[in-house]
């Protein structure tokens, strides 16, 4: 049996029709970039999120180039991001002429250390330059808000929530739900095809409660213009276009959806894990009561046998995996100047040669999953 990592065609089975007379629409109209249909999801975003503005754009990278470009910090200034993550985390900071400091990431939950970053913010030889701190709700698990927050509070941070991973997951204050992206000045989203929320191409958003950094990202994703032809300063182009945005405002209305099956998916591995005899061999992921996991991507980590192995056992077998990621932001060639070495980070590193993504998508059947884990057991009790 071949088990996809992700596949979308059968997503599409069922909203076809509405897609196709949707798009026929928008080209029968004539008007296809930030017209009614990036309002209308905008504005669906803001009421799904509860923030107060939401700004499409081009994709989940501009949105972190954007959303960086509007804290104004000066040349020179430091942020802090996690070496575990997708490349536009940290490339942003770069971008826009700015140094990141890498901070490891936290045993099991593979989000940042918060603690750590605490003790960069009391340490760093140039502490007082580091201004903003971009976390990321890796694989769709939810950061320690609260605990983020204080050090925000205490420090005089800026905050980036890198939510391209994590949008519909929440955390919780009290009785209070908030969602990933909406309690700091940005919550970046990515609608790449394969994100939880994902388009038929590239696609991003930017959400924010304060109406003035809204504003200027706004008017940086075009060309930085306040009127059209006068512009303020130097922006970019980065539209999200009208057939992209009609499509995520159809998919918007099922996320929550989605978003209950891939849990489901992840319990289904829990028992099937257990059943099987598997658990002294592979970790899962695990989740926290006041915050939430939406399973964008499905992370085990091996306590014993060898990653590259099983990978490749998968691969054989048909079985779609793959490795996020196989190496730590602070070791990548285009980082080299930032002075890393191999140890700095001995979590992100363990995890980079220990994690694997098994296939995860609210479509996958039980019959599929059941496979996908005797394959594993086969590998690991030659069964
Ligand atoms: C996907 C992703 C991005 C970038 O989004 P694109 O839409 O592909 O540009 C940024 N950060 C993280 C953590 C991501 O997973």
């Amino acid at each position: 049996m071949k088990v996809p990592l992700f596949d979308m065609t059968r997503q599409y089975e069922k909203i076809r029709t509405e897609v196709l007379n949707t798009i026929d629409e928008i080209f029968k109209s004539g008007k296809v970039v930030l017209g009614k249909h990036v309002k209308n999801l905008e504005e669906n975003i803001e009421k799904y999120m509860n923030v107060k503005n939401a700004i499409g754009v081009a994709n989940g990278s501009d949105a972190l180039v954007i959303a960086v470009k509007a804290l104004n910090l000066n040349p020179g200034d430091y942020v802090i991001t996690t070496p575990y993550t997708f490349f536009a985390t940290a490339s942003c900071i770069v971008r826009n002429g700015l140094t990141p400091i890498f901070v490891d990431i936290e045993e099991k939950y593979y989000n940042i250390d918060l603690n750590e970053v605490e003790r960069i913010l009391k340490t760093h030889p140039q502490k007082e330059k580091i201004k903003a701190i971009i976390p990321v709700h890796l694989f769709g698990k939810t950061v320690d808000m609260k605990k983020l927050l204080e050090l925000k509070e205490k420090y005089n941070l800026k905050v980036i929530e890198d939510t391209a991973q994590a949008i519909g997951a929440v955390w919780y204050d009290g009785d209070k739900k908030i969602y990933a992206g909406t309690a700091s000045e940005f919550g970046t989203i990515s609608f790449f095809p394969t994100k939880n929320l994902g388009g038929y191409g590239d696609g991003g958003m930017i959400v924010s409660n304060n109406d003035e950094l809204s504003q200027k990202a706004k008017y940086l994703r075009v060309h930085g213009a306040s009127k059209k032809y006068y512009h303020d300063e130097v922006g970019f182009n980065s539209r999200l276009d009208e057939v992209q945005a009609a499509i995520l405002d159809i998919k918007l209305k099922q996320l929550d959806e989605y978003i209950e099956k891939r849990i489901n998916v992840a319990k289904i591995y829990k028992k099937l894990f257990t059943e099987n005899g598997l658990n002294e061999y592979i970790e899962y992921p695990e989740v926290f009561k006041d915050r939430t996991h939406v399973y964008h991507q499905y992370v085990i980590t091996l306590k014993s046998g060898n990653r590259d192995e099983l990978f490749k056992h998968l691969k054989e077998n048909e079985i779609g995996t793959s490795i996020y990621y196989p190496k730590g932001l602070h070791l990548q060639k285009c980082f080299e100047d930032l002075g890393y070495k191999e140890g700095d980070f001995p979590i992100t590193e363990k995890a980079c040669k220990t994690t694997i993504a098994l296939p995860i998508f609210p479509e996958l059947t039980e019959k599929e999953q059941e496979h996908v884990v005797k394959t594993i057991k086969n590998y690991f009790k030659g069964e």
